[in-house]
């Protein structure tokens, strides 16, 4: 199948950064097949055509940390610390009991929610219940196969509670490790679309004897690892209690820190601390709307962009954030700093929208294959028809990364496939998913009225 978006103006992301005007761009299958000036088309065999006159073609964005089980938890919560916000979080869920097609649903629904927002790649941080659960697992898997987002799915490993108990669970001899390797070839063996990563929650719920192996397994199967880093100053203090050592010289000392590690939020950073992610080559996603809405502070973006860092951005989950959108985290990350510090540490619109796209494809390990429009490259893009925050058109990346809320999204593809077309998706039923995820309401109420009793109880 091959399809031609005609005369658009393309924001490739190559090394040139070139932002390309009345442009062809032809998918080839799965892959861009060629990029051509306007006009050029009538040498082109192509077997369907989309006019993109006035409109913008540019890369489908990342989000490089994401729970999609949070959208159950839309709009709860505001609890005044994270220990609180986690602790009524977790109960939650554990109390509403999501069963598999529940789980499809959701992380359906989350998805949809990111394609409506011009994201195609999502790294799923999914804290199975119960642990190691594969039918739950080969749900997600199948709400990234069919609603037709390039997914990883970040399997959450941990044998420590929040508060740093050892917690029971299978992860007190090395059998958990068969049970990844069957729910790494449950993920991967059928598609490329979804891939496979090893999620220990943070270091301050997880020993070294979970850490270590995490670590080899992730070798041996060729895989990345994500994890939350350094997100409050509490996580700061409850690491440096469990480990001895803070925790950043602790994961170096014991060989954690590597190009396939990827980390979230990393607001309590030393300097030194980043020099280590830098000299390993650690990945970092930051997380604004998330870090914003929960208090836990800000990342330093324009001290670790100096020192070579890659950064991406992750929409988290909307139970701690917002929404699952991209576009609100290139807002956040250029805003927030200039409350914050001088402006030789603001972010720039031009840096937050590398972070979108390029930025988070390297976190994610996928840099080869999406994060810029590029011929050979995997054909993951987002039709944009300007609506009123892109107009009039002056500066079209200033314009995405502080005004766009999603409006201007028309089409999104992925693997060359148009999964959202003219505003409609494509791949799904979005009207029975959307009713799936209402009907969860009354459920959720109940859960809610339990956990808030508790609480009262318990104070
Ligand atoms: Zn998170």
């Amino acid at each position: 199948m091959r399809t031609l978006l005609r005369n658009g103006t393309l924001i490739t992301m190559n090394a040139k950064k070139q932002i390309l005007e009345h442009c062809e761009v032809l998918l080839d299958d799965d892959r861009i097949g060629g990029i051509f000036p306007a006009g050029a088309e009538n040498n082109i065999r192509a077997d369907k055509v989309l006019d993109c006159k006035d409109k913008i073609i540019m890369p489908g964005m990342v989000s490089g940390h994401s729970h999609l089980t949070g959208i159950f938890q839309r709009g709860l919560w505001n609890e005044p610390t994270f220990e609180g916000w986690i602790a009524k979080s977790n109960a939650i869920e554990r109390l509403v009991d999501l069963s598999a097609e529940d789980i499809y649903a959701l992380h359906s629904a989350a998805c949809i929610e990111f394609l409506r927002h011009g994201v195609t790649t999502v790294l799923n941080m999914f804290a199975v219940r119960p642990v190691l659960d594969l039918e739950k697992i080969d749900a997600s898997r199948r709400a990234f196969m069919d609603t037709g987002v390039r997914g990883i799915l970040a399997v959450a490993l941990q044998d420590r509670s929040t508060n740093g108990e050892p917690q029971p669970g299978p992860f007190a001899d090395k059998g958990w490790m068969s049970a990844i390797r069957d729910a790494f070839e449950r993920v991967t063996n059928s598609t490329s679309r979804v891939g496979f990563m090893l999620a220990p929650g943070a270091p301050q719920w997880c020993s070294d004897q979970l850490l270590i192996p995490c670590r080899e397994l992730a070798e041996e199967l060729g895989i990345g690892i994500h994890t939350h880093l350094l997100e409050t100053k509490g996580n700061a203090e409850a690491g440096r209690r469990l480990h001895g050592e803070p925790i950043l010289p602790h994961l170096e000392k014991i060989g954690f820190l590597s190009g396939r590690l990827s980390v979230a939020h990393c607001n309590w950073l030393e300097n030194e601390d980043i020099d280590k992610l830098a000299k390993h080559d650690v990945k970092v996603v930051h997380n604004p709307s998330a870090n914003m809405k929960l208090g836990s502070g800000f990342a330093r973006v324009k001290r670790m962009r100096r020192t070579g860092l890659t950064l991406g951005l992750g929409a988290d989950s909307v139970n701690a954030g917002t929404v699952y959108s991209v576009f609100e985290q290139m807002k956040l990350a250029v805003l927030g700093p200039r409350i914050l510090w001088g402006a030789e540490n603001w972010v720039l619109p031009e840096e937050a929208f590398e972070m979108a796209t390029l930025g988070g494809a390297k976190a994610m390990l996928l840099d080869e294959v999406v994060g810029s429009i590029e011929e050979g490259k995997k054909a993951d893009l987002v039709v944009l028809n300007p609506k009123i925050s892109l107009l009039p058109t002056n500066d079209i990346i200033n314009q995405i990364a502080l005004g766009e809320n999603g409006e201007s999204v028309e089409s999104v593809f992925v693997d060359g496939t148009p999964v959202l077309l003219n505003g409609r998706v494509e791949a799904v039923n979005e009207t029975d998913i959307l009713a799936a995820l209402a009907s969860l309401a009354p459920r959720i109420r109940q859960a809610r009225n339990e956990v808030l009793r508790l609480d009262a109880k318990a104070s």
